[in-house]
């Protein structure tokens, strides 16, 4: 149905459901295929653009002058510039995941997503979430570390660059950060546990972390050279 077409008919019978909803196009074409009836298609078409294009506009309508006014839902109830509502559109949430690359011999650690957020179910690396795609500062990597490895005896490797996946509604971008693990790590958490590099394959992970093992930076990196946090 053309957008004039809509815009007509919503404001005549008062549809207040967002005018891109299934239901209200529906009405749109029910409303439209009583008042056709004895008129030729293309003429009732072509008439109706022209009064919604001409008369019946998306700002400023001219109701004073409307044969239709009397009748006009949207008119009668002050309702012509809520008339046709449009669906509110989710802003674009841009988050920022740090995911830590724990390496301690050829396992890294990993942990199943357990919450109402996405990726439930998948598994990712451990990680911390900022507002922005610069390392998180020496503190709270310390913080993470004691919590997830039990002590915080690690040594810094290497960063990749940012990367991102576009989800409905949010935007994510990620870093991956490397650290050396040299003592054996208490027990995992529930939800966590180490496993061999290159099992990591196996299992189910987001697009974002799949991406990054195709790029190879998943590496054993303990005989090159280390650096501090
Ligand atoms: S009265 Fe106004 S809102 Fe109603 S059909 Fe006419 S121009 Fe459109």
């Amino acid at each position: 149905v053309d957008g004039n077409v809509k815009r007509l008919v919503s404001r005549f019978i008062g549809i207040k459901e967002p005018i891109d909803k299934p239901r209200a196009h529906e009405l749109i074409r029910h409303q439209a295929s009583l008042d056709i009836k004895g008129v030729s298609p293309a003429i009732f078409n072509q008439a109706i653009m022209n009064f919604g294009a001409l008369v019946c506009k998306p700002r400023n309508p001219s109701c004073n002058t409307c044969p239709l006014h009397l009748k006009c839902y949207a008119y009668q109830s002050d309702l012509v510039n809520v008339i046709p509502a449009k669906s509110k559109t989710k802003a674009n949430r841009l988050r920022y995941f740090h995911f830590l690359v724990l390496h301690y011999r050829d396992k890294v650690l990993v942990e199943q997503r357990n919450l109402k957020d996405i990726w439930n179910g998948l598994y990712i690396l451990p990680y911390l979430e900022t507002s922005s795609g610069r390392k998180p500062v020496a503190k709270s990597l310390t913080q993470k570390l004691q919590h997830d490895v039990g002590y915080d005896d690690f040594q810094f490797h290497h960063s990749s660059k940012i990367s991102s996946q576009v989800l409905s509604h949010q935007t994510i971008h990620a870093r991956f950060h490397h650290f050396m693990i040299a003592r054996k790590p208490k027990p995992s958490h529930k939800h966590q546990c180490w496993v061999n590099t290159s099992a990591l394959g196996t299992l189910a992970k987001p697009k974002i972390i799949v991406d990054w093992i195709k790029q190879g930076d998943v590496v054993i990196p303990w005989k090159t050279e280390m650096k501090t946090p």
